[in-house]
């Protein structure tokens, strides 16, 4: 099921003075249905009321609480460390709003956002103080802005003067990377799974919404088009010329729906006092895209580049990240490959299978378990899918990836393709894919 909304707002909500077509209804639908709706943008020029005014304008109810913008994403990243700020209004009133000491002399953080004062003196001051060892923070990497009618440069081309100046790559909270999304899931407290990002540009908002591991949906009514979507490896869960076409694509999609797969009878109740239930709750693991249940709980923040790594990698990649992952009952991890070697440590409960299909179609069975191994490693580029040992049986294991895991990395099997790839392996493939 789908909970919550994430929207864009230019290009999806409004163009110019015009509300996008059929905008306003959608957001109306979908609030009747009990759908949260979040307007998520990387702006950090404007404050939360402004943002507000502009929404309401067009028709569409909207409170501070509905808007997160990137001002607000900065700040959280920030916390109460000493900031040196290059910004206007919108993040400026959010860093005092929340307290944030401003230094301009020995800051821990330089944060550069949209700043029409822009100046010399302000350039050599950002430089000067993340060469001494502050971190350099940008809340946003648009190239331009467009401000009535007029193209602008954005935040981006301040960030790149600051960047060549001092040979240090920024921390990017917004869109394209996959900060501001995840600030945006934990202000709506939905598991990711059940969250649709909806945006109108390919190359921002469906590759945050696709790192943090949410629904995407590309709109055809701003920036990009189907030509762009052709040429492009960031591929939405559904592409849509308009607000009602995206209406009809969700209604009649049956994963959504049934989102857990062959899973739906589990778990057989939230408080059953199962032992996968107890481990669910005590450690807050929330559903995972590919079944089975999970939380994030390491991602190193040394980051190896994208220079120094094989080219199969899109970007810079944390350099390890793991996880806890719960699989129980008739549930399943779908078969799926990543661009990196991931290691499996079994926790507790019965165990589980994995099943391991390597490109050349080698097969392997790996057990987990008490009474079997308690660490597999899968090697990147290999196909492979999990179970629990029976139906009655579940499993606790950690998953540990280097280069840590980015949703860039992660392809989900599509039946049909691994059938004719694999075909000696048509009936494990039929059973643990979706
Ligand atoms: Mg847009």
């Amino acid at each position: 099921m789908i909970r919550a909304l994430i929207l864009d707002l230019d290009g999806t909500v409004y163009r110019g003075a015009e509300e996008v077509p059929g905008a306003g209804d959608f957001i109306r639908a979908m609030r009747a249905r009990g759908l949260r709706c979040l307007f998520v943008t990387n702006r950090a020029n404007r404050p939360v009321s402004v943002v507000c005014e502009h929404i309401r304008s067009y028709g569409i109810p909207c409170e501070p609480q509905d808007v997160l913008t990137t001002a607000q994403a900065a700040a959280e990243y920030v916390g109460h460390r000493r900031t040196y700020l290059i910004g206007e209004a919108g993040i400026h009133e959010e860093f005092a709003r929340r307290g944030i000491p401003l230094d301009d002399a020995a800051p821990k953080c330089v944060v550069v956002s949209f700043d029409s004062q822009f100046t010399y003196e302000k350039l050599h001051r950002a430089v000067k103080l993340i060469r001494a060892g502050a971190e350099f923070i940008v809340t946003n990497p648009d190239a331009w802005l467009k401000m009535e009618n007029e193209i602008f440069p954005g935040t981006g081309a301040l960030a790149a003067a600051v960047e060549v100046g001092c040979g240090i790559k920024p921390v990017v909270i917004g869109k394209p990377e996959r900060r501001l999304f995840d600030q945006a899931v934990s202000v709506l407290n939905v598991p990711r799974n059940e969250i649709l990002a909806i945006g109108d540009n390919l190359e921002t908002d469906i590759p945050a919404a696709l790192r943090a591991g949410l629904h995407a949906a590309l709109l055809l009514t701003g920036v990009s088009t189907r030509a762009d979507l052709a040429r492009s490896t960031n591929k939405p869960t559904w592409v849509a010329d308009s607000y009602a076409h995206l209406a009809e694509l969700i209604a009649n999609d049956p994963a959504i729906h049934n989102n857990t797969g062959g899973a739906a009878a589990w778990p057989p109740s939230p408080h059953a006092p199962t032992p996968a239930n107890h481990w669910i709750q005590s450690l807050a693991l929330q559903r995972h895209p590919e079944g089975g249940f999970f939380r994030e709980t390491y991602r190193a923040t040394e980051l190896l580049s994208a220079a120094s790594l094989p080219p199969r990698y899109a970007g810079d990649r944390a350099m390890s990240t793991a996880i806890l992952y719960l699989l129980a009952g008739k549930d399943f991890s779908a078969f799926h490959r990543i661009r990196s070697d991931e290691l499996w440590h079994f926790h507790a409960g019965d165990g589980l299978r994995l099943h391991v299909i390597a490109p050349d179609g080698a097969y392997d069975e790996i057990r987990l378990g008490p009474n079997a191994h308690v660490q597999a490693v899968i090697r990147a580029g290999h196909w492979f899918a999990a179970e629990p040992l029976d139906p009655t049986s579940y499993a606790l294991v950690g998953c540990t990836v280097a280069p840590g895991f980015d949703f860039a990395d992660f392809e989900l099997a599509r039946r049909a393709d691994l059938h004719q790839r694999f075909p000696s392996h048509f009936s494990l493939i039929d059973r643990l894919t979706r």
